[in-house]
């Protein structure tokens, strides 16, 4: 029988599919943090000894590609942070690491939009990190190109605001690869279709304003547009 609810059912999250009318259905949306070591260097922290960590968005924060992103509140340091996005297509636990790609349903550009000051404040803290990254809007992602069309392992990985390059570097040099953070997470949660993971951002991250127009991509994949606009009056 089927379930009487309360109030209507939200519309459930979904990510575009290049060349496809299909949508992808967000699950989960997992991130990876220190996983570029110029990043980690950038951060004030060294990655020898601070290894890559794992944190969460809320699955209704994916922003579509061409979407106009309204200046967060409580925050005066606004920061960009280009990364690869894998979509995961087949769910499961303690994957292995020779195995993780064939989960995978395929790859994106997203920004993992963050507040800085309430990073910064609850890392002094000892506090989580939730208000500082898993607020509204806080993950706009582009076109998923399937896996079939080719993995990616390597290619250039870059941001520009207004068209002056801020991020560049190449998706070869995170600290932890495409199958061992599969492999990892999968240790810790049970994957599921529907997955997201934002693999981290290389260096060069910084503040961003209403009125700035933000671009970036990954080789092969679609560039990903989003304009940063004045919060709405309440
Ligand atoms: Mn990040």
């Amino acid at each position: 029988m089927r379930p009487e609810f309360a109030f209507p059912l939200p519309e459930a999250p979904s990510v575009a599919v290049a060349a496809s009318r299909q949508r992808f259905p967000v699950h989960r949306i997992y991130c990876v943090g220190r996983n570029y070591a110029d990043h980690v260097r950038e951060m004030g922290a060294d990655p020898q000894r601070e290894r890559p960590v794992f944190f969460m968005k809320p699955a209704d924060a994916v922003v579509a590609n061409g979407v106009a992103v309204a200046y967060p509140p409580r925050t005066a340091n606004f920061h960009h942070e280009i990364e690869l996005v894998v979509a995961i297509g087949r769910g499961g636990r303690d994957i292995r690491e020779p195995r993780a790609l064939e989960h995978v349903f395929g790859y994106a550009a997203g920004n993992d939009l963050t507040r800085r000051d309430l990073q910064d404040a609850a890392k002094q803290r000892g506090q989580p990190w939730d208000a500082a990254k898993g607020f509204d809007c806080s993950a706009p992602v582009a076109a998923i190109r399937p896996a079939a069309l080719g993995e990616v392992a390597r290619g250039r990985i870059w941001l520009s605001v207004n068209s002056e390059l801020r991020q560049e570097s190449d998706v070869s040099r995170m600290l932890w690869d495409v199958p061992h953070i599969i492999a990892e997470l999968s240790t810790l949660f049970e994957l599921r279709a529907g997955d997201l993971i934002f693999t981290g951002t290389p260096a060069g991250v910084g503040p961003v304003k209403p009125g700035d127009r933000l671009e970036g991509g990954i080789e092969g994949l679609e560039v990903l547009r989003n304009a940063i606009v004045p919060a709405p009056p309440p």
